[in-house]
């Protein structure tokens, strides 16, 4: 049943004792919804942008100016161990010299802890969430005679709810997912839809080294921040599950989604890294300027011939209602998720 899953979990919202300030919050980006387009891009400043993550951006700047919307910047920077000193000045740069602006001053997930732990606690309190003890070790040895897991097994769900640490270590956190089908409105991919136990699985919102997991503060960002189109890379169309699942159990209304196709060679082969990794540094090593890079990233995707020298606001004259749209479901794939991408984002 198609809404099985969405009907629970917003009936279950209703359990959940969201502080007042948070409400609000939740109520405003609700609001700035309901004013318009607004997308966002949001980059992790784990070094230079590169090939594919420009022409994402693009994409997502010219859909937000086409439609009369706001574009927005977030930098997800939680997973500090990750994060590159200049990396992050590095890509405002990079945007602004390919004249992709974005509206209102950057959001930094860092200074949203309070927030992501705010909403985990009442979670916790609401009895949506339950703690695992499971290491990335411990699964990866479990799957190891069959092939990878696709989903976390939920080995975890029904054992006592011990909160502390067992031989030093925190539980990570895990949204108990019911049974149903969760389903999103996808743009340009393959129809979105996953189903919770099978396909989702038991995700990780916060982490065994206390680190608040990327589906939980992208879920809550998205609806606090009032997007309503999220507009992102093919690789994390997978990714949707889980961050619509959170939402549900807010019991907050997702917002749209498209996913934009990976950077592929000639022969649909996804670049391998040397060169899908180039950024401009490498554009700019072969003596390109912006208005040839944004041809050449307009290009990739059939929006202009091959060749083509025009700025990003000059781009967005040339392309009609659904020009880009059109362009990008071409190149949508056919469907089906590889089960290691699946697991990718369901280990502590
Ligand atoms: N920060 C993520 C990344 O750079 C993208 C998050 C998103 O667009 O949802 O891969």
């Amino acid at each position: 049943m198609e809404d099985s899953w969405g009907d629970s979990a917003e009936s279950r919202a209703t359990l959940l004792h969201l502080p007042a300030h948070v409400t609000t919050l939740l109520e405003a980006g609700v609001e700035s919804r309901a004013r318009g387009y607004r997308g966002r891009f949001a980059p992790s400043p784990t070094g230079a942008l590169h090939r594919g993550n420009l022409r994402t951006a693009l994409v997502g700047w010219l859909e937000a100016r086409l439609r009369g919307g706001e574009w927005l910047l977030r930098i997800d920077d939680l997973d500090t161990p990750r994060n590159r000193s200049g990396a992050e000045e590095a890509v405002l740069a990079d945007l602004l010299w390919l004249g992709l602006a974005w509206d209102g001053p950057p959001v930094r997930q860092s200074h949203r802890r309070g927030l992501y732990a705010t909403v985990l606690s009442a979670l916790r309190r609401g009895g949506v969430l339950y703690p695992c003890r499971c290491s990335r070790r411990m699964l990866a040895d479990i799957s190891a005679p069959h092939g990878p897991l696709s989903v976390y097994p939920g080995f975890c769900r029904h054992q006592p709810h011990r909160w502390g640490r067992q031989q030093g270590r925190l539980p990570s956190w895990r949204l108990g997912l019911p049974a149903g089908r969760i389903v999103w409105q996808e743009r340009f991919s393959r129809p979105g839809g996953l189903d919770g136990p099978s396909e989702v699985g038991d995700t990780v919102l916060r982490r065994a080294d206390g680190v608040i997991a990327y589906h939980l503060a992208t879920a809550v960002d998205e609806l606090a921040m009032g997007i309503s189109d999220v507009l992102r890379g093919e690789d994390l169309w997978s990714s949707t599950g889980p961050q619509v699942a959170v939402m549900k159990v807010l019991g907050s209304t997702p917002p749209a989604y498209g996913h934009v196709p990976l950077w592929c060679d000639e022969a649909g082969q996804r670049l391998g890294k040397r060169e899908g990794s180039e950024g401009l540094e490498g554009y700019r090593a072969r003596g390109l300027d912006a208005p040839a890079v944004v041809g050449e990233l307009a290009a990739s995707l059939g929006l202009v011939p091959p060749g083509s020298r025009l700025s990003a606001r000059e781009l967005m004259q040339t392309l009609g209602p659904g020009d880009l749209k059109r362009c990008l479901r071409r190149r949508a794939p056919a469907g089906g998720e590889s089960a290691l991408n699946r697991l990718r984002s369901q280990l502590p």
